[in-house]
Formats: C-alpha cells, sequence, structure tokens
C-alpha cells in the first residue's frame, strides 16, 4: 500500500512539476517587440494627387500573363514608354537594362563596393480577368479609375502598386539628393504569374555571371492583414520569410475498356479512384517547421491563454497544437505538405468502359520536404503497379528559410516600426509562389512584404474580382520604400 502511494506521489509530483512549467512558461511569454529603437524618420513629402495619378496611369495598360504566354512585347514596351514618361530622374541616373522577356534591371550604384546590394523586386505582369467574372466588375478592369479612396484595375494590387511605389521612391529619393551607400537593384520580371523563367530568372543567372551577391531581396508575398489570423486582432505585419514548393503528379491507369454489360471487378475509374482516396486519406506527416515556430513567437503575447500556453510549451503540447492546426485548411498548410486532387478525366459514354483514367493531385511542399519526399510518398501510398505515377515539369522544392535574426529583417522590421508604429511583425511561410524564391542563388536573405492592407473582404481581390488598392496602402507603399531604401543604404 506504501509503495502504491509513493508511486501515486511521484506522479502527482511530477504533474505538479510540469504543471508549474508550463504555467511558467505560459506567463512569462515575452512582450511584443513593436517598440525597438529605430532611426529617424521624416516621411517625404508627396504631391499626393500626382503621385496616385502617375500610380493608376501604370493600372490602365493591360500586361497580362496568360496560361499560354506572358505579356506580348508591345504591351510591356507600352509599360516600358509610360515609366520612362513619369519618372525621369530613375531612368537617367540609374543604369537601366533590359532583361530576358521585357524584364528591367535598375542598377542604382552605391559608394561603398564593400558593403552587399539590396534587391527591391515586383513583377509587371498581372493575370487575366476570367471572362466568367467580367460581368461582376462593377468598372472596367483597366480604368486605372480612383474613386471612394480606391484605385481600381487589375494589378493594382498584385504587383503594380510595389512595382510603381518602388520607381516613386526612387525618383523622390532622387529629388532629395539621396546617395545610397549599398547599391540598390529595382529588379522587375516581367512572367511571373507564369513562374518567372523568362523574367526573374534571366535577371537572376546575369547577377549570377556578375557575381552579384546581395543582401537581400525584398518582394511581394507578405502584408498588414487584419482578422486573417484566428484568435488575433488588429494590424499584424506578416512577413514572407520562405515559401512553399510546388510539384503536380499525374496518376494514370489503363484499361481494356468493352462494353459495361460485362465488366471487370474494377474499372479504370474504380482502380484510379483508390489510389486518389489512399492519397488524400494519408496524407504527407505534419510538423512544425521553423516558420511556424517563428510565427507562433512572434504571436505568443497576443493570443488568448489556452492557445499561448500550447505555443509557448510546444515541448509538450506540440503534437496537440498540430492535430489543431491541421483541421482548417489555413493551418493545415503551416505544417505540412498539402495534397490537393484538382482534376480527374474518364469515360466518354454511360454504357462504354474507359480505356484510360487520369488525374491531377497538386503538392504545396513544406519547408523541409522535397519533390523527391512527395513523389516517394505517393508511389508508396498509392502501392498500385496499374497506377502510372509521373511528376509534372514544373517542380519547386520549399524555399529556404531567411533567419528571423538577420539583417534583412532587422531592417523590414524597422521601417514597419517607423511607417507603422506600433504594428505586430510576424515572420511567416508563404503558400503561394513568388519570384523572390529564384534569387536563392544570388542573395542572402529572401523576404516577402509590401505594406498594403488585407482583411478577409480585399484578400479576395488578388487574382479576383473588382481588384484595387486604397490611395493610403498606395502612398504607404511608396513612403516605404523610400524609408527602406534609407535605412539599409543611407
Ligand atoms: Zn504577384
Amino acid at each position: 500500500m506504501k509503495k502504491v502511494l509513493g508511486a501515486v506521489g511521484v506522479l502527482l509530483l511530477a504533474v505538479g512539476v510540469v504543471a508549474a512549467i508550463v504555467l511558467v512558461r505560459t506567463w512569462s511569454t515575452p512582450p511584443l517587440a513593436t517598440a525597438a529603437p529605430t532611426g529617424s524618420y521624416t516621411p517625404l513629402k508627396l504631391d499626393e494627387g500626382e503621385v496616385v495619378q502617375r500610380f493608376a496611369g501604370a493600372v490602365k495598360l493591360s500586361t497580362v500573363s496568360t496560361g499560354e504566354a506572358p505579356p506580348s512585347t508591345q504591351d510591356l514596351d507600352a509599360l516600358h514608354a509610360y515609366l520612362a514618361g513619369q519618372f525621369p530622374r530613375v531612368h537617367r541616373e540609374l543604369q537601366l537594362e533590359q532583361v530576358g522577356h521585357g524584364a528591367l534591371l535598375f542598377t542604382w550604384k552605391g559608394s561603398d563596393a564593400s558593403l552587399p546590394p539590396i534587391i527591391l523586386m515586383a513583377h509587371q505582369d498581372t493575370v487575366p480577368v476570367d471572362p466568367d467574372t467580367r460581368a461582376r466588375w462593377t468598372r472596367d478592369p483597366w480604368s486605372g479609375d480612383v474613386q471612394d479612396g480606391v484605385v481600381w484595375g487589375r494589378g493594382a494590387l498584385d504587383d503594380k502598386a510595389s512595382l510603381v511605389s518602388i520607381l516613386e521612391a526612387g525618383e523622390q529619393l532622387l529629388q532629395q539628393g539621396f546617395k545610397p551607400r549599398r547599391t540598390i537593384y529595382f529588379a522587375f520580371g516581367s512572367d511571373e504569374e507564369r513562374g518567372g523563367a523568362q523574367g526573374a530568372m534571366a535577371i537572376v543567372e546575369l547577377l549570377k555571371q556578375r557575381g552579384v551577391h546581395a543582401q537581400l531581396v525584398l518582394d511581394e508575398g507578405g502584408a498588414y492583414t487584419n482578422g486573417l489570423m484566428p484568435g488575433v486582432s488588429g494590424d499584424l505585419a506578416m512577413v514572407g520569410i520562405a515559401e512553399k514548393g510546388y510539384v503536380s503528379v499525374r496518376l494514370s491507369v489503363q484499361a481494356a475498356g468493352g462494353h459495361s454489360s460485362q465488366p471487370p471487378p474494377q474499372s479504370a475509374i474504380g482502380i484510379l479512384s483508390q489510389a486518389l482516396v489512399r492519397l488524400e486519406a494519408q496524407q504527407m506527416p505534419a510538423r512544425l517547421a521553423p516558420t511556424a515556430t517563428a510565427m507562433f513567437d512572434a504571436l505568443a503575447p497576443m493570443l488568448p491563454f489556452p492557445a499561448r500556453m500550447a505555443v509557448r510549451n510546444r515541448w509538450l503540447l506540440g503534437p496537440m497544437l498540430i492535430s489543431q492546426l491541421s483541421k482548417t485548411p489555413s493551418g493545415n498548410a503551416m505544417v505540412r505538405t498539402t495534397t490537393a486532387e484538382t482534376t480527374f478525366n474518364a469515360g466518354v459514354k454511360d454504357n462504354v468502359l474507359p480505356t484510360v483514367a487520369v488525374a491531377t493531385v497538386n503538392f504545396r511542399i513544406l519547408p523541409g520536404d522535397s519533390v523527391a519526399d512527395v513523389l516517394e510518398h505517393v508511389r508508396k501510398t498509392v502501392a498500385d503497379p496499374r497506377v502510372t505515377i509521373a511528376p509534372g515539369d514544373e517542380q519547386a522544392d520549399a524555399s529556404p528559410t531567411s533567419p528571423v535574426d538577420g539583417e534583412g529583417l532587422r531592417l523590414v522590421r524597422e521601417t514597419i516600426q517607423q511607417t507603422s508604429p506600433g504594428v505586430p511583425v510576424v515572420p511567416y511561410l508563404v503558400t503561394a509562389a513568388t519570384d523572390a524564391a529564384h534569387y536563392v542563388p544570388v542573395s542572402t536573405e529572401q523576404l516577402r512584404f509590401v505594406p498594403y492592407h488585407l482583411t478577409p473582404t480585399t484578400i479576395e481581390r488578388f487574382h479576383g474580382i473588382n481588384e484595387g488598392i486604397p490611395v493610403s496602402d498606395y502612398l504607404n507603399c511608396v513612403q516605404f520604400a523610400a524609408q527602406f531604401m534609407r535605412n539599409a543604404a543611407g
């Protein structure tokens, strides 16, 4: 009896110790680091009407990448001519090169060649307007109308706000006599919406040939968000420190076909369906990658008590945290390589057995997993020699993760604190693809942030209907780009 009591006592003591550690860790969450010391900040004095009109003019010019082709040379030339007219000093005083298919590389030479350069990125192309939804646009998608405090049009958010604001910031800084200490590149791809092969990748090749290695690239892929993070209210500056990889896998089954009156036990459709059911049922394992832990560390002070307890005690509650995250599509995308079955084609007639069935499964790869890991997982999970498995041509491993204590994130954080004081900076994993990933061979850090505001409503404008950006956000993009250059190269 004594022994039993002794064992119970030890158990209770252990539970007590664990509970104490959990509570102490939860209560000792470091406060928000929103007031770190920063250098001085004087906003640019802008003629806002003119600045906004210069931007709206670029939105009026269609530069669409479709499934088949990047924007035409003619469309890109028209945009280039417009930008040259609006930003004459940038075009006169910086070196400008056209690279690949109409990509633009501006070089603003720094005075100190020993400092690694920085690269500000954006892309010139936009997605098309879906003809099926065209009627739901309240204005012409290429009107560039400025109404109700918003600049409307395809590409206003993605990504011409970033593109034009960088040029505007450069023009304003030149007018002030700003001379960068380190070299600043403006690198503007032309086919980001198609993967960047003829734009960003061509610029990267050129920089490689020249032996350029930048400290950082700053691209799209993060923003101020509000209402997109469950349990947290107020603005958050979500800065992408990595992006997921990509591969689509084609599964196909060949069969004898024939009349449906005397079918075999399984048709091509049945065999393929079984493989697809297995892939959904058994997904790649979930884990907290460094991108997720960096995000939770930043969010911890803002989370309600139970969530804070879980993220502050990942040593104990990690598995519970992962299982909770896995329950929502956005949380699940954060903790694992996702499996999305996207196409299925088979059969021609109700009384004919199909001779072939084909499906596509799209995987978005978590940092730490690779394309090879995905293919291995598919083979093992399907485990059926009747199913042929073939990866698509478009493949990318997940990007490396930029350090949370690196110079790049420090500069981004400082600029955010100056231009939007008090907004917490949250590093995170971008689940979509950006051109920034191509720059890994020529830069130490790749960061993704454009300072406009996204809410559950406005995020739908991305690639969506009635795309537009508030004037205040656009002006903030100009201030941010200028201040970032001053902080990084002043
Ligand atoms: Zn974009």
